[in-house]
């Protein structure tokens, strides 16, 4: 038996409640590999799955968390054996599977990654799918051309999670950032992560009609969409790219006009952490055990344990939470 964050939910009401439980290993879904988890996260997602489900999770009862990281117990798959340490992230588990929210997991080979030289389980978690999409921008925006000559790079929802760890591996870089954030009480943390310039939240949420603004930032990652993708694809500099990430300011792109992709050859790159193929997670992680300086890391993180999840969850779907929760399962 062990620890689990179990949901349930009312069939007469459709409400759901969140609680630790003891579950049995029998209880766990079919995998290859058995992990004993040593860490987890909280992300956007996680706090609706704990919470309302919002069409994420199919069957109740549920166990949430979309990442974790821990040190494998048995494994019928060639690639893994008891002993290694390794990290997972997306595939939609803690959603359609059952997730990292407990102190054991059994999950397809497929989707583990081993834990990169430098990266131990707990700053593995204080990255989590976060820091690791942060990544993967980052790389999107070095492979179509960014460099550190072009000029600031802007950060949107800076002070969340995945906002925190974009600017500090753009900062560790060499990059200029510029920290977009509606919290200004998080401008020395913001600081601290390396960000030269904060700009407040206000000045990109007026939709306009212009079809373009003068050029100021040389790329973008972007966490929030709504009005402030619209304004910032304006902005951007000539051939410079925006990677977009989230959607914690609206599922549209307000205002948003074809004049900067016709006139200023701005492009627009999706960012998906979830289906990424393994050889470019295989890349991500490298580059954030050698991009990431673990003392930046470290200034993020919140630590917690299975039983403050319930109100963790709800404090990310209102955007209280700053920078990154690392959940000891144990
Ligand atoms: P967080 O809640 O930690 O951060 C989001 C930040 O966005 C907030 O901290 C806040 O930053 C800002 N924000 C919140 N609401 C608004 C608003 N109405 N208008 C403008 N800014 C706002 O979430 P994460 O960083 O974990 O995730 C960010 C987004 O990325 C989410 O939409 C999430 O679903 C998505 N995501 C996508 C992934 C993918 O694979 N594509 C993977 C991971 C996340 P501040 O206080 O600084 O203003």
């Amino acid at each position: 038996m062990f620890n689990a964050l179990v949901v349930t939910k009312d069939e007469e009401s459709g409400k759901t409640s969140a609680a630790v439980q003891q579950i049995a290993v029998d209880d766990l879904p079919h995998g290859e590999v058995l992990v004993a988890v040593e860490y987890s996260t909280v992300n956007y997602k996680d706090g609706l799955c704990i919470g309302p489900g919002a069409g994420l999770v199919r069957k109740y009862p549920h166990v949430p968390g979309i990442d974790f990281a821990g040190t494998v117990e048995q494994s019928s798959d060639d690639r893994y054996k008891p002993g290694d340490k390794v990290v997972l992230t997306g595939w939609r588990v803690g959603e359609a599977h059952w997730g990292g929210y407990a102190q054991k997991a059994r999950v397809l080979a497929d989707w583990l990654v081993p834990l990169p030289q430098g990266l131990d389980a707990r700053a593995a978690m204080a990255v989590g799918t976060a820091g690791f999409t942060a990544m993967l921008a980052v790389m999107a925006l070095e492979d179509h051309g960014l460099q550190k000559d072009h000029g600031p790079v802007l950060v949107t929802g800076a002070a969340g999670g995945v906002g925190s760890v974009a600017t500090a591996i753009l900062a560790n870089l060499g990059y200029e950032v510029a920290a977009v954030t509606g919290r200004p009480e998080q401008e020395e943390y913001l600081r601290g992560l390396g960000a030269t310039q904060i700009v407040p939240r206000e000045e990109l949420t007026e939709v306009t009609r212009k079809p373009l603004e003068s050029e100021q930032w040389a790329g973008c990652v972007d966490a929030v969409a709504g009005a402030m993708l619209g304004r910032v694809l304006k902005q951007i500099k000539y051939g410079g790219s925006v990677a977009a990430i989230g959607l914690a300011g609206g599922a549209a792109i307000e205002g948003a006009l074809i004049t900067p992709f016709i006139l200023r050859a701005v492009n627009l790159l999706g960012i998906d952490s979830v289906m990424q193929p393994y050889d470019n997670r295989l890349r991500a992680w490298e580059r954030i055990a050698k991009d990431l300086p673990m003392d930046k890391l470290e200034a993020m993180v919140q630590p917690a344990t299975l039983s403050d999840l319930p109100a963790l969850g709800k404090d990310i779907l209102k955007g209280q939470v700053k920078g990154r929760v690392v959940v000891d399962v144990n």
